[in-house]
């Protein structure tokens, strides 16, 4: 009697940090569907079909069904994504991935396809999947949603203070504060499926939350 839990809500909300807590502690599977998108970003990078300027649609559209994105677990347990059988986990965590993920997102044909794998995915009862449309799009049936949010600039301080932590001065605050609200700004106003809670999804605000009370929270919730 396994279900599925959709754990959705913005950018750098935490969302991945509780998804993955809540799986190992409920013994489910745990899914990034952000990987996928991050995935056929990198694709579409190495192949040349996107820069700053611009993103080619048609052949990204031809080779779509070419892209196959599988995660495995490493010996040290933690799950790491795989583009047509390479391990590309680090590679798809970059800020130039991380903007084509926004982009390539936003097109219909990019999210049917994921969406569809997704899915096939959540067949296996007993996963929990983070991303921006699980709870409406994915799993519109799942027996428990959870929505993260939080304003823009607490999650931009977060993320802002991880990278000064691993020694990567590569962006100011403000640089990420940006960043946070253009992928935020993509996220609502695409035209499909635009990022909105589902109705029946439960939200937190985790500004003033720490990782293990939002654990709490998720635990509490399943429980209920
Ligand atoms: O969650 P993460 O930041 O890894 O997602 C990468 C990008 O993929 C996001 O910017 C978001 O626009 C997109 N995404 C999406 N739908 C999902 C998960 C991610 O559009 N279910």
């Amino acid at each position: 009697n396994k279900i599925n839990i959709a754990i959705d809500g913005y950018s750098s909300c935490g969302k991945s940090t509780m998804a993955k807590q809540l799986a190992k502690e409920i013994g489910y599977m745990y899914i990034d569907s952000g990987a996928m998108y991050r995935a056929v970003s990198l694709y579409a990078l190495r192949n040349g079909w996107m820069d700053n300027h611009s993103l080619d649609e048609d052949a990204l559209r031809r080779q779509i069904p070419g892209i196959r994105i599988t995660f495995r677990t490493n010996d040290k347990g933690v799950q790491e994504t795989y583009l047509n059988g390479e391990n590309v986990e680090k590679d798809i965590r970059t800020l130039e991935v991380s903007n084509g993920a926004s982009r390539v997102s936003t097109l219909g044909f990019v999210r049917r396809e994921l969406v569809r794998q997704q899915q096939e995915l959540g067949k296996q009862k007993g996963v929990v999947m983070d991303g921006r449309d699980i709870g409406t799009v994915v799993f519109p049936d799942a027996e428990l949603k959870l929505f993260l949010t939080a304003p823009p600039e607490v999650r931009a301080q977060r993320r802002f203070a991880e990278m000064q932590e691993k020694g990567d001065h590569s962006a100011t605050y403000e640089d990420v504060l940006a960043n946070v609200k253009e992928r935020d700004l993509r996220d609502t106003t695409r035209a499909e499926s635009p990022l909105r809670k589902a109705p029946d999804a439960i939200e937190l605000d985790n500004s003033h939350v720490n990782i293990q009370e939002q654990f709490q929270w998720a635990v509490d919730m399943f429980h209920k």
